[in-house]
This record gives C-alpha cells, sequence and structure tokens, in this order.
C-alpha cells in the first residue's frame, strides 16, 4: 500500500510468530527512504512544542530536517549533543507520551515518528568509523562511579570529556545495569549496549566488575584509600516488591528481576550450555502491567512456556507499559487479564505452583496517583490454572549504600535525598542520580540526571 503523508510510516518488523520463539530484535528499523519520508512530515513549527515533550530538550525538528536533507552526519552530531545514549533511547523510551504526544501534528493527524527517526540516525552513526579521539585526562581529580546503568554511564562519559579520570564500580559481572539485565535482547540488542560501552572505553573509562561498593570495599574507602575525589551514586531501583499473599515462596514464583536476570545476564535460556536454568512450566502469570512485566511475559514465551499471562488488578487504560510493547504482547499472544487481582498462590503437596487464586476488581474513585482506585468484587474469587508466577508490580532502591554509609540520607522509599540543582546527597562530594533518587523512572531520566551530575561534579571539583 502506497504510504500517505498523515500517516507514521510504519516500523518494518519481525512476523509474530517467528520473532516469538526466538530473541532476534522485533522492529527492523527504518532504511533511508522510510527515514528521509518519515522526516518530510514535519512542519518545522515555529514553536516546536515536541521539544517541551523531550526530558532532555533534544532540538528536534533540526536533527530531523537534516535526516530531510540527507545531511546523516549533521543529524547525528544534534542529536547526541543533546542525548548521550540515542541508540538506546530510540528503542525503548515512552516517546507516545514524551515528544510525540506534545507534536502539533498528531492534532490532526499522526506525531512525527520522532523515535524511529533517533533510532535511525544512532543506528546509522554506529555504523560509521569511531567518532571521538580518545583524550588524555587533563584533570588530576578522580571520580568513582557506582553503577553502571544509564545514569552511571553517561555521568562517566561526560566527565571523561571534562578531562576526569574515571572509574566505573559495577556490582555484576557485566556493565550496563537495566539496560543488560532487565531489557530483553529482542527490544534492545546488547551490541547496541556494548557499542556505547565501547565508546566509552575508548574515551579512556576504567570499568570495574565485580565490586559491591558497601560490601566489596565501602564508599568511604574510595576516597580515604583510594584516592577518589567525588563520587556518582547511579545504583538504581533494583530491589523487588512483593505483594505479601499467601503462597509467595512456593517453588515456580519468581520476582521479574531474578527472572530476567537469569536469562538475560545468566543465558538461561541456552541452558545447559550455561550454568544457570530458569524453570519454565507450561502456563505463566505474570502480575503488573509495566514494561517490565510485558519483557517477563513475552521472555516466557521464548523461553518455552506455552501460555503467557498478564494479571493486573486496574484496566488495559492505567497500564503503564510502553504503547508499542503492548502491542507486540498482543500480536505475540499474551493473554490480559484485567481487573484481576491475585489473592493466594496455589501449589500442590510438593510445594510446587498449581494455581493463582484471584479476585475481579472494579474502578473507583481516583486514588493519590491520579489513576482509578481498584475494588474487589465480593465474592468474585476464582483460579487461574498456572505453573509459574512472576511477580512485577515495582522495584525500590536497595538499602547497602545506606546502611553502610554514615550520613547519607534517604527518603522514606529509600531513594537518595539529593539537592536539586547540583544533585549532591547529604555527604559532601558524593552526588546521586537515576532511579537510586526518583525511584524506578525511565532511561532517559536516567541518563539527564547522570549527565547534569557529571557538570555539578566538574563545577564542585575544579570551581
Ligand atoms: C525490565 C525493565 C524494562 C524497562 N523498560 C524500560 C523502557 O522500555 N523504557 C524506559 O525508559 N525505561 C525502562 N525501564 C526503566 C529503566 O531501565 C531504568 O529507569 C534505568 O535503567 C535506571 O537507570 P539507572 O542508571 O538509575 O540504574 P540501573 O539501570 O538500575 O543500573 C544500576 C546499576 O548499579 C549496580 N549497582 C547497584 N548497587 C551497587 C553497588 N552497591 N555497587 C556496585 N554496583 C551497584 C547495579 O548492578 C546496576 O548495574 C525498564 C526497567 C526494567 C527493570
Ligand atoms: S511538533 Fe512535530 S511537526 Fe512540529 S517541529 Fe516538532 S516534530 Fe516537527
Amino acid at each position: 500500500m502506497p504510504l500517505k503523508r498523515v500517516d507514521k510510516t510504519p516500523m518494518p518488523e519481525r512476523d509474530a510468530v517467528l520473532r516469538s520463539h526466538d530473541f532476534i530484535e522485533v522492529n527492523e528499523g527504518y532504511n533511508i527512504a522510510h527515514a528521509r519520508f518519515e522526516a518530510e512530515r514535519c512542519l518545522r513549527c515555529q514553536d516546536p512544542v515536541c521539544i517541551d515533550g523531550c526530558p532532555v530538550k533534544i532540538p528536534i525538528p533540526d536533527f530531523v530536517h537534516l535526516i530531510a536533507a540527507g545531511d546523516l552526519a549533521g543529524a547525528a552530531k544534534i542529536l547526541r549533543s543533546a542525548n548521550p545514549l540515542p541508540a538506546i533511547c530510540g528503542r525503548v523510551c515512552p516517546q507516545e507520551s514524551q515528544c510525540e504526544e506534545q507534536c502539533s501534528l498528531g492534532t490532526r493527524f499522526v506525531p512525527v515518528a520522532i523515535g524511529y527517526l533517533e533510532r535511525f540516525v544512532a543506528d546509522w552513526e554506529m555504523g560509521q568509523a569511531p567518532g571521538e579521539e580518545p583524550e588524555q585526562p587533563t584533570r588530576t581529580e578522580k571520580v568513582a562511579i557506582i553503577g553502571s546503568g544509564p545514569a552511571g554511564l553517561v555521568c562517566a562519559g561526560e566527565l571523561a570529556r571534562l578531562g576526569h579520570p574515571v572509574t566505573i564500580f559495577e556490582g555484576l559481572h557485566a556493565p550496563g545495569g537495566v539496560l543488560r539485565y532487565g531489557i530483553p535482547e529482542f527490544r534492545l540488542p546488547k551490541e547496541v549496549l556494548d557499542w556505547e560501552i565501547d565508546q566509552l572505553k575508548h574515551l579512556g573509562v576504567e570499568i570495574v566488575c565485580n565490586v559491591i561498593i558497601g560490601k566489596t570495599i565501602s564508599l568511604d574507602d574510595l576516597f580515604d584509600e583510594m584516592g577518589y575525589s567525588a563520587v556518582f551514586v547511579g545504583t538504581g531501583a533494583g530491589l523487588p516488591q512483593f505483594m505479601g499473599i499467601p503462597g509467595e515462596n512456593l517453588n515456580g514464583v519468581y520476582s521479574a528481576n531474578e527472572f530476567l536476570t537469569r536469562v538475560n545476564l545468566m543465558h538461561a535460556d541456552d541452558f545447559p550450555n550455561a550454568d544457570t536454568p530458569v524453570m519454565v512450566g507450561k502456563r505463566i502469570a505474570v502480575i503488573g502491567a509495566g514494561n517490565t512485566a510485558m519483557d517477563t511475559v513475552r521472555t516466557a514465551l521464548r523461553v518455552g512456556a506455552e501460555k503467557g499471562m498478564i494479571v493486573y488488578r486496574r484496566s488495559d487504560k492505567e497500564m503503564t507499559a510502553r504503547v508499542e510493547e503492548h502491542h507486540h504482547a498482543v500480536e505475540e499472544g499474551v493473554e490480559f487479564h484485567w481487573l484481576t487481582n491475585p489473592v493466594e498462590v496455589l501449589g500442590d503437596e510438593d510445594g510446587w505452583v498449581t494455581g493463582l487464586k484471584c479476585i475481579s476488581m472494579e474502578l473507583g474513585e481516583p486514588d493519590e496517583s491520579g489513576r482509578a482506585r481498584p475494588v474487589p468484587i465480593e465474592g468474585s474469587e476464582f483460579v487461574i490454572p498456572v505453573d509459574n508466577v512472576v511477580l512485577s508490580i515495582g522495584n525500590r532502591p536497595n538499602p547497602l549504600l545506606l546502611q553502610t554509609t554514615k550520613g547519607l540520607k534517604s527518603n522514606k522509599w529509600g531513594c537518595l535525598v539529593v539537592e536539586d540543582e547540583s544533585a549532591q546527597t547529604s555527604l559532601r562530594h558524593v552526588f546521586a542520580g537515576g532511579d537510586a533518587v526518583t525511584g524506578a523512572a525511565t532511561v532517559i531520566l536516567a541518563a539527564g540526571a547522570g549527565k547534569s551530575a557529571a557538570a555539578a561534579i566538574h563545577e564542585d571539583l575544579c570551581g
């Protein structure tokens, strides 16, 4: 069918039946013809409201215009000046509730596919020779970064560009944070993440894995014993929450973090070639309806589940997953149980999961989050037969650093308290950003926090 100017140029994607059995990326990416056609839809508004919707204020019409003009190097330069992780954000940002939600074209037609264009330019850039020349550090003040998620990676890159010797300490055996252990390969290929990490190494950033600050060494040791002048804490929010319902300890119940880490980081899909297995039966229920829940249920199908279900106590209107993730999950045959709240995990005499007892819900008045409050319908309990249950109802920051560092302050949710402007914590020369400060949020917010903290650290150290 010929493309119409009023429609978004569709993203080429792999067949749903084929892809739901492998980990190859679902979206295939625009080619140059798609990209230029889509870029020409942009009106280059006098008041580009799309920029207001972007957390890092990418000059969107400028890079989109350069794509239309065929100047991809120019587009890449503009893009990267505002967003240090464009190939990642072009794949995982919730554009429909950010830049594209604001786009003026959306009031009468369909918004410009800003995210697809961002990914196109960034992928083109990855195919070119390495851009930035490595520089020798020009400053003597060393900076330690704790955690190698987007906040830590971006902070490290910015500080290295400002001339500081930078070391990232990561507790796991590979860098990337959620980008490696959480978001699956079929949404974010590891080669994209590896490319970004290689750029940092090229800039001189040192990455030390298998070091847990607060356990292997303390935060204070970084200053006292190792001579760092400042520390950035980008430890994320990796502590899973549980519902506290009976049966959560049965065999076959996972947290989404554990389930995804087993597959994405430990390669359980390749067991027994890899050391770590993941036990998946025929029917799996994932509780929650955010990106993590969708990633989990789609991963479960790929590691052998015959039926993957989402169980959520509100309706599809309140789910927090990206529209594209939900759409892909529907295409891949995931079953959705909306307005359904689990009350008990049922098991057999050997302690293995056999079912999920639930109660039907209806929506009441909005709660403090502004979303309609789910209210149980009395006497409506029923059982869904399942072999596995995965909880994906949210994460909080891990308390380890707080427990082992005197004077580091947090709020009631365990998030580090920082000054708005400087990102400095309650401790001098200790800065923080990303999910460790905001609680579970988004990649672009973590990247943006890493970038502004780097500027604040440089200012703190060099005046
Ligand atoms: C499954 C899943 C899917 C998601 N999908 C999306 C999406 O589609 N779009 C989106 O925008 N966001 C998504 N998010 C959210 C997004 O990934 C996070 O907001 C983002 O990664 C936060 O970045 P961060 O750098 O703050 O922390 P993280 O990415 O969590 O990285 C923190 C790192 O610090 C390390 N660490 C922790 N404590 C220590 C310590 N004491 N010593 C050393 N290292 C330590 C951890 O091992 C980890 O590697 C998703 C999250 C999950 C879990
Ligand atoms: S609001 Fe939409 S049409 Fe206008 S400049 Fe931004 S992307 Fe282009």
